[in-house]
């Protein structure tokens, strides 16, 4: 079986649109739709027909472009059932546990609510692939507008779960100022300091920092380390519960 080809590509300000291929069966999916004609340009410069939309969740940037492209391709549309009602263009409604068929590969549907009530993460094991939305990003996370605190720490333990070597396509480019605010949460990490350099490398040159790793993440995202000491002792938290240290962090970031 061939592989899927993905392609990722910049939309709106700060958004990122992604196309999975399928090249046996020919079939495409856009995850989310920031913005319908970046969307179908891509899919032309491709040459590929666009068959689904993964919906991640309900916001304005990752949805607006949905009924342009489904009216103009007539693709089938799958989203989130816990926030289906607020997704024009549904076809079909996922929840954590389903799971489908992509062309020769499995799509698993994780619950990944914080960022909205009823965000989804597309996994996809064959291929070593998560679509998270904004859920996590490198080297942060999403703002929790629906959820709580310990409903997003849970959701990010659940993608801290999958393979290390799993590839993660997030929803927006927000690396370097992600960077620039973990450096002061673990200003000791090595591993954390090397990739912001690197990450303002790329972005001095105009180069996405996305896709990431799931293992990069787990080194230098701090989000995803309320559980390390250095952190903990940073934030006068040694003895907090994880979900409490992810809770400081995040409202650190939110007034930073
Ligand atoms: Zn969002
Ligand atoms: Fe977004």
């Amino acid at each position: 079986m061939a592989a899927l080809q993905i392609h990722q590509f910049p939309c709106l300000s700060d958004n990122f649109g992604v196309l999975i291929h399928d090249p046996a069966t020919g079939m495409t999916a856009s995850i989310d739709v920031p913005d319908a004609e970046p969307v179908r340009q891509a899919l032309a410069a491709k040459g590929w027909k666009l068959t689904h939309i993964l919906v991640t969740h309900h916001h304005a940037d990752h949805t607006q472009g949905v009924l342009p492209l489904k009216s103009q391709t007539g693709c089938t549309v799958i989203g989130p059932k816990n926030e289906a009602a607020k997704i024009k263009g549904l076809d079909r409604t996922v929840g954590g546990g389903d799971s489908f068929d992509f062309g020769g590969a499995r799509v698993e549907v994780l619950d990944t609510p914080g960022h909205t009530a009823g965000h989804i993460t597309f996994y996809i094991p064959s291929a070593k692939v998560a679509f998270v939305g904004d859920t996590l990003f490198a080297i942060g996370c999403g703002r929790v507008i629906e959820g709580t605190p310990e409903m997003m720490w849970e959701s990010l333990s659940r993608l801290a779960k999958l393979p290390g070597d799993t590839t993660i396509y997030c929803g927006h480019e927000y690396t370097q100022s992600n960077a620039r605010f973990a450096l002061g949460i673990e200003p000791g990490n090595a591993a954390l300091v090397a990739r912001a350099a690197e990450v303002d490398k790329l972005r001095a040159a105009g180069k996405p920092t996305l896709p990431t790793r799931l293992d990069v993440e787990l080194e230098t995202n701090p989000f995803l380390r309320p559980h390390i000491a250095a952190i903990r002792k940073q934030l006068g938290m040694e003895t907090a519960a994880d979900w409490e240290v992810f809770a400081e962090i995040r409202e650190r970031k939110n007034r930073g």
